[in-house]
């Protein structure tokens, strides 16, 4: 199994190379160079297994016997035996045809922690195996930072930077994140938008030479092995409703992209989903593309739904170039114009053939607690973005009634307070593990939106650990 960068300009890699570089060298990003697909047989086969097993089995497509099946499968029992349930992923029913996909059942209660905590030992497998370290950074708007830093503290071979926007997370999740005392973790509270970290952190892969110099290496949604780790969970509960004999939608409230490619990648693979349907806050460029072909970038606007304040989704150039038929060129083009002008030209046969696929619906703050309250009423307690990934499935569901709406819940409602306090007048309690968070001390340094200082600090950091 080899991955191609999606502008076409960097050397295919295997799946461990892909995990260690995170962002391919001419920026692209890395997909598979041909997509493994499954017969409907091949789908029956996966029903019943536990969800662990289920999960080595999808990864084991996308490693090519690099970790092998028997290596994967402890190691994902492992990280998921740390899940409050078993079930680990739980299908709980809304109404005759929706159904939320429960996916924050792990330690920072946000569905980041799916991919996540199998990413830190697949990291730290293939490190002390080669006998290399390497320095994770990335850019969180929130949730991303606290499953990276929870996945890989106190792991001897990984340094980890996390930079997030000052001021634009929950407290919950800043505390998550600024709270671990672990040595190997550092916290840098940048003065600027999450697009403004995002682009530091891209910034830090395009210098080469300080790339090289601290290891580099990304556990943002980028990086391939955080979607092939996504994929599971979309099938198990595709099988659960039926599937491959019926066919299902999906509905994921969308930040950067990641977890809805990852349910188009299930499609890919042949999975019967006959929708995806895309939920944005204010922030909504992928609806604007969806229902107009209209993919401008606006300024970010903060809301309820933090993790989904995303203007610039960098999952979407794999979609891209699935949609421009593979064409490296013309995506490294349509980024590049996308970078210097803030609208992307997508062909417009491109884009209706998406739009049979996607679906995409976006709900302002106000209408997100209505949301809150109206599922509150029916005996149901949604997070911010759950609550529009339930109103997507609601406002634009499949022509047909016999499809259900499976909707990708991804916080726990306890990660944010607030809104739910507005929308319900209940305090979500935190979960035992957590309930102490709002006294631990915290540890983050603010710096400004300034690339050299960043750079220093990342290498300092570094310098103290390996002293
Ligand atoms: C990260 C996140 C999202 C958005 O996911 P993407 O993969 O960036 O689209 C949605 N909801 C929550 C709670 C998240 O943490």
């Amino acid at each position: 199994m080899r991955y191609i960068s999606t502008r076409g300009d960097a050397p295919p890699r295997d799946f461990e190379g892909v995990l260690l570089a995170g962002l391919a060298e001419d920026g692209g990003l890395f997909v598979p160079e041909t997509w493994p697909v499954l017969t409907s047989a091949e789908w029956r086969k996966l029903r019943g297994l536990p969800y662990p097993q289920l999960a080595a089995r999808i990864l084991s497509l996308f490693t090519g016997g690099q970790p092998d099946e028997a290596t994967l499968r402890p190691m994902l029992e492992r990280a998921y035996a740390s899940f409050s349930t078993p079930a680990v992923a739980p299908l709980v029913q809304i109404d005759h045809r929706t159904f939320a996909l429960e996916l924050f059942h792990g330690p920072t209660l946000a569905f980041k922690d799916m991919a996540m905590q199998a990413l830190g030992p697949l990291f730290d497998h293939v490190l002390t195996r080669r006998g290399e370290r390497v320095t994770i950074v990335g850019a969180t708007s929130g949730d991303t930072g606290s499953a990276a830093i929870e996945a890989c503290r106190d792991r001897s071979a990984i340094d980890i930077v996390i930079l997030h926007p000052e001021g634009r997370t929950s407290a919950v999740q800043r505390r998550q994140m600024t709270t671990v005392m672990a040595d190997n973790v550092a916290n840098i509270a940048v003065d600027g938008s999450f697009d403004d970290c995002q682009d530091l952190v891209k910034a830090m892969f395009a210098d080469a030479e300080f790339r090289g110099e601290v290891r580099l290496s990304a556990v943002n949604s980028i990086n391939w092995a955080r979607i092939a780790l996504q994929i599971p969970y979309y099938v198990a509960s595709a099988l659960a409703l039926g599937a491959p004999d019926r066919e299902v939608a999906f509905a994921v409230p969308t930040g950067n992209f990641g977890n809805v490619l990852a349910a188009w990648a299930a499609r890919r693979m042949g999975l019967p989903i006959s929708q995806l349907i895309v939920g944005s806050n204010r922030n909504d460029i992928l609806v604007r593309w969806i229902t107009g072909n209209d993919m401008s970038a606006r300024a970010v606007e903060p809301s309820h739904s933090p993790s989904m304040d995303i203007q610039v989704s960098s999952n979407f150039e794999r979609l891209l170039f699935e949609m421009l038929g593979r064409d490296a060129k013309a995506t490294a083009e349509a980024m590049r114009r996308f970078r210097a002008e803030g609208k992307m030209p997508i062909p417009d046969a491109a884009w209706k053939s998406a739009c049979q696929v996607f679906r995409g619906f976006a709900l302002d703050d106000p209408g997100t607690l209505e949301e809150i309250t109206r599922l509150h009423g029916q005996g149901y307690l949604a997070d911010p973005h759950t609550a529009i990934g339930i109103a997507a499935a609601m406002h634009v569901p499949p022509a047909d009634p016999a499809i259900p709406v499976i909707v990708a819940a991804t916080a726990h409602p306890a990660k944010f307070p607030d809104a739910v306090r507005q929308a319900t007048g209940l305090e979500a309690p935190l979960p035992p593990r957590l309930a102490d968070l709002y006294d631990r001390p915290e540890r983050f340094t603010r710096l400004p939106n300034d690339l050299g200082q960043v750079e220093s600090f990342v290498r300092a950091h570094i310098r103290r650990n390996t002293a």
